[in-house]
């Protein structure tokens, strides 16, 4: 079966009317791209998927009325994270598994976005801020964009490990474009992320920023625009701007390895960000928070 027919099949989903318009592209490229069987060995990164099966056992109960809510509630909070291989893309041969007959809209259109890219998800992956994070934000039409400024961005991340003064640069701009549009006084990417309420901690007394704050820089943009905040989105906006013109040098494929091999601080800002979205979620539960617009996002 070819990828264009599975994502047919999803045809009635406002999500992928949304991304058929605005990724059309990808969308014709899934006909190039074959769904194999699922087979065992796929599963490679699976990590206790014992936990995964408990999370449905429990969700099944829960909808047929045997536990109750706060029962629910309370066994799903105990449960170790847990995460299970879905789906798999073989980028070369542009073909996809999944686990499932009907997998999520989401997961369907992760693995597509891998083949068409040819990036693996340190780039791509919206776990790690990459380029499926901004597809996802043009989806929700909160900035525009097309393939094309996927392309940029991922472009301008892996630049962020090669050039960091090159990329902090592009982000200062931004930054203070975004302050003379709102009246606001900083300077660059710094001042502007403290008035945004996220402290860059310099790690050199240099003026430029390193390569660790402009990913931090980077992350809490895509998650501030996720939750609509008007500095940070109008921030990615003008980044957007400036990447679309600018000349990025496309990388090769060795300094990609360099930046897989180095790039530990963002695996953990993405464990900060996996810990604030638990504390965010029990408070949900709880009742805490009023629903707030990144909710629907498949991926809570
Ligand atoms: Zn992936």
């Amino acid at each position: 079966m070819r990828l264009y027919e599975l994502l047919s099949s999803y045809e009635e989903s406002e999500y992928l009317k949304k991304f058929k318009e605005k990724f059309p592209v990808i969308f014709e490229f899934s006909k190039e791209v074959e769904v194999l069987p699922w087979r065992e060995e796929f599963g490679i990164a699976d990590f206790n998927p014992e936990v995964v099966d408990k999370l449905e056992e429990l969700e099944e109960k829960l909808k047929e009325g045997l536990i109750s809510k706060e029962e629910y509630e309370r066994e799903v909070r105990n449960l170790k994270e847990a995460s299970r291989t879905e789906g798999i893309a073989f980028l070369e041969k542009k073909q996809v598994s999944f686990r499932r007959e009907r997998p999520h809209l989401s997961l369907v259109l992760h693995e597509l976005g891998h083949v068409f890219f040819g990036e693996s998800d340190r780039i791509w992956s919206s776990r790690y801020g990459g380029g499926e994070f901004l597809m996802r934000l043009i989806i929700e039409e909160v900035v525009d964009g097309d393939e094309k400024t996927v392309r940029d961005f991922m472009e301008f991340l892996k630049q962020l490990d090669e050039n960091p003064e090159k990329a902090g640069r592009l982000l200062d701009r931004a930054a203070q474009a975004v302050s003379k549009k709102y009246g606001l006084s900083c300077t660059g990417a710094r001042e502007f992320s403290l008035r945004c309420g996220v402290i860059l901690f310099p790690s050199e007394r240099t003026e430029a920023l390193s390569r660790e704050e402009c990913s931090m820089f980077v992350i809490n943009m895509l998650e501030g625009a996720n939750f609509k905040d008007p500095l940070w989105t109008e921030c990615l906006k003008e980044l957007l701007k400036a990447l679309s013109t600018s000349s990025i040098s496309i990388s090769n494929s060795s300094n990609f390895g360099l930046f897989y091999k180095t790039n530990f601080l963002v695996v953990f800002l993405v464990e900060k960000k996996a810990e604030l979205r638990k504390h965010w979620k029990d408070l949900i539960l709880n009742d805490i928070f009023l629903p707030y617009p990144g909710r629907n996002d498949p991926l809570y």
